[in-house]
Parts: C-alpha cells; sequence; structure tokens
C-alpha cells in the first residue's frame, strides 16, 4: 500500500472524543461553580503510556493530559500545536522548529527543546509512520532552550503529517527524563503539558479516571478545529466512569437520564439480557410487542414460537419443543398477500392468504397480528 498524506492523517481521525478538547469558549472557574462532565468510555483505561501501547484509550487519555507539535484540523490539514515557527531550508532536509512561548509542564517547568527531541526518539521505535520517518533522520539537534531541528538524509514530504497524526500512537511530547525510558517499557512518572491534568490519587484502574483542568494552559489564538486550534477548556474536571459490563452501563444511563434506546439483534439472548419490552419482527412488520418476561415465557406469534424453539439452551440435558418453519423467506419487496408468514406457518388456514391480521392487543401491553390469538386463546393459554 502506497503511503500517503491522506491515509497517514486520517487513520485516526476516528478518535472522534479528541475534537472535543478544542471548544471554542472560555469561562473563569471563579466567576461560577465548579463544572464537571462524566462519562462511560467503551473500555477501561488500563494503560497510562499512550506510546507504549496502540490502545485507543490509552490515545484518549494521552489527548487529555499532553500535547502534540502540530495537530489535525478539520479539513485533514496539520496545523502547529505546540510549535510556534517553523523553517523548512531549501533542499527541504532540515526542519527547524521553534516551541511557542507559555508552555509549561504540569510540574510548572518549561517545556523544552530537549524535552521534545527526547518525545519524538522514544515515539519513533513504537510507531510505524514515526520508524518510517527516522529512518531517514541524520540527526535532531537542539539549537536552543526552545528550538530543535530534524535533520534530514533525503526530503521526506510526510514529516509534519506523521508528527501530527491522530493514528496511535499519537506523538504526545513528555518531560525529557520521563521520555528517556526505554520504549518497550511503561512510563510511570504522568506529567503532561496538555489542557487537563491527570489526577493520579483518584484513578483506580476498572473503575475510574479524573483529570482537572490546567489552569497554566495557554491555548492556540486560533479558533478549534478538528483536534488544531485553540483548546480552550470549558470543564473543570473530566471524570471517566469505567463500567466493562455493557448492562451496568446503559442501566446507569437509563436510572440518571430516564434513556430509552432501540436495540436491533438476532441474538435472542442478547435481547432477553438487555432488553425490557420486545417488538418482534418479519418481513418488516411488528408481529409481536411485549414485554420481555412474558414474550420469553408466553410467545404467542407463531414467529416468536419458532424464534424461541430454535434458541439454544446453555444446558446439554435441556430440549426445547421444536417448531420447525419451512421454506425460505420471501422477498421483502414483493411479500405473500394476507399473514405474510402465512407461506411458512405450520398454523396457516385459508384466511391467512387473503388477509393481513391486525396487531391487536390480547393482554395488558402484549399486541399479537396472529387470525388465531385474541384475547380468549391468551386468556386460556
Ligand atoms: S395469521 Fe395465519 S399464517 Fe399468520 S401467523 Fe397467524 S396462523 Fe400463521
Amino acid at each position: 500500500m502506497t503511503t500517503s498524506r491522506r491515509t497517514i492523517l486520517a487513520a485516526g481521525m476516528a478518535a472522534a472524543g479528541l475534537a472535543s478538547l478544542a471548544a471554542p469558549h472560555v469561562t473563569r472557574a471563579q466567576q461560577r461553580p465548579p463544572r464537571q462532565a462524566r462519562m462511560v468510555p467503551h473500555g477501561d483505561l488500563s494503560v497510562l503510556d499512550p506510546i507504549w501501547t496502540t490502545q485507543n484509550m490509552a490515545a484518549y487519555h494521552g489527548a487529555m493530559m499532553y500535547d502534540t507539535l502540530f495537530g489535525i484540523d478539520g479539513n485533514f490539514n496539520p496545523q502547529p500545536q505546540m510549535v510556534g515557527k517553523t523553517n523548512i531550508s531549501a533542499d527541504r532536509k532540515t526542519y527547524t522548529f521553534e516551541l511557542r512561548p507559555g508552555l509549561r509542564w504540569h510540574d510548572g517547568t518549561a517545556v523544552t527543546a530537549r524535552d521534545c527531541v527526547a518525545s519524538l526518539r522514544r515515539w519513533q521505535v513504537k510507531d510505524g509512520a514515526g520508524t518510517h520517518l527516522f529512518a531517514r533522520v541524520a540527526d535532531t539537534p537542539v539549537v536552543d532552550e526552545k528550538t530543535f531541528r530534524i535533520v534530514l538524509k533525503e526530503p521526506y514530504g510526510l514529516l509534519i503529517e506523521a508528527l501530527a497524526k491522530t493514528s496511535t500512537p499519537m506523538c504526545f511530547m513528555m518531560k525529557a527524563e520521563i521520555a528517556a525510558t526505554d520504549p518497550n517499557t511503561q512510563i510511570t512518572r504522568h506529567i503532561g503539558s496538555g489542557p487537563f491534568k491527570f489526577v493520579e490519587a483518584e484513578y483506580r484502574q476498572g473503575s475510574r479516571v479524573v483529570y482537572e483542568r490546567n489552569p497554566d494552559y495557554v491555548p492556540r489564538s486560533e479558533a478549534a478545529s478538528g483536534i488544531a486550534g485553540g483548546k480552550r477548556v470549558l470543564l473543570d474536571r473530566v471524570i471517566w466512569n469505567i463500567m466493562p459490563d455493557a448492562q451496568t452501563a446503559s442501566s446507569a444511563l437509563q436510572d440518571e437520564f430516564g434513556l430509552a434506546y432501540l436495540f436491533i439483534s438476532h441474538d435472542l439472548a442478547v435481547v432477553e439480557h438487555i432488553g425490557h419490552r420486545i417488538a418482534v419482527m418479519y418481513l418488516g412488520r411488528i408481529v409481536e410487542l411485549a414485554p420481555k418476561d412474558r414474550i420469553f415465557a408466553q410467545p404467542q406469534h407463531p414467529y416468536t414460537e419458532a424464534l424461541m424453539a430454535a434458541a439454544p439452551i446453555a444446558n446439554p440435558k435441556l430440549r426445547r419443543k421444536r417448531l420447525v418453519i419451512e421454506g425460505d423467506v420471501p422477498s421483502p419487496m414483493n411479500p405473500p398477500s394476507g399473514c405474510h408468514f402465512h407461506t411458512r406457518c405450520p398454523y396457516a388456514e385459508a384466511r391467512c392468504k387473503q388477509t393481513y391480521p391486525p396487531l391487536q392487543e390480547i393482554a395488558p401491553g402484549h399486541f399479537v397480528a396472529c387470525h388465531l390469538r385474541s384475547k380468549d386463546t391468551a386468556a386460556a393459554a
């Protein structure tokens, strides 16, 4: 595959959570009560070194607390982030980068060119684009406290794109003494220069990750775009509530926000696990709708009955009563007349070919579309 600027940049833009850092507004904390946001991420934050791993969770963590030399804007173009000025020599083999003023680590010390060179050298060992770039690097001299160079053996047109890319591992900057850690060993100190500080004392793997706003962070003056531009932070604290069990996470969302969601699946075991109210569809129409417990205990529509009979039981000694339905599923573009299920239904009668049965309530909250089902049959079941 040919490595192009777009493939390098596009690969990481799926990290949508990163864009939330670049919100176009600022409010002073002392004029309002503290504001915090809580989120339930899709996974656990088990690795705190975003260079050591390619895990997206580690990259999200990195984007909260670290900064990058360049960032990708909303048009997939790299833009300077920690870098203030860039100079490219006429032969395109020497890139000189000067850091913008005001950059500080979370421990209060200034970000230096030496820190950035050490970070680049550790990152390139772990990252494919970095390795590709550094195969052409002759030297990375530090010019002064704020200036360093990347000197190439030959021109390399993707240099800035590689530094800006959002695919993992991203090129996060770390303090030189931390970046001196063997690239194949995880770092043990977590000091970034990004818009949020990692609150290590509140970190509980598998449970909770906390970040506090970095009051010393100086955002760029440009408008936010993608993960480039001014990262103006609106929140004082961000809390990740880690919930490895999807059922626990969805129940928490439902309890707190009264959230309802539609879940579509062919897997009855999953449906039974997470659903409250179940609608069974055949050829695009609802044929049965009922509370979960009732529909699994007393399926009334023949198609639902067949589905339940086909669901495996996690006990080799138990067998369900089988209801085999024959034939292929008709085309939804040209469904059969009358009840769409009549070509496969073992109970089909003459009227089933003529008239589509209405969805009618046969018991409180239990609706069925079948000529053979009614309140009377439900009461007798
Ligand atoms: S209406 Fe007739 S064909 Fe349709 S599900 Fe009921 S019995 Fe079967």
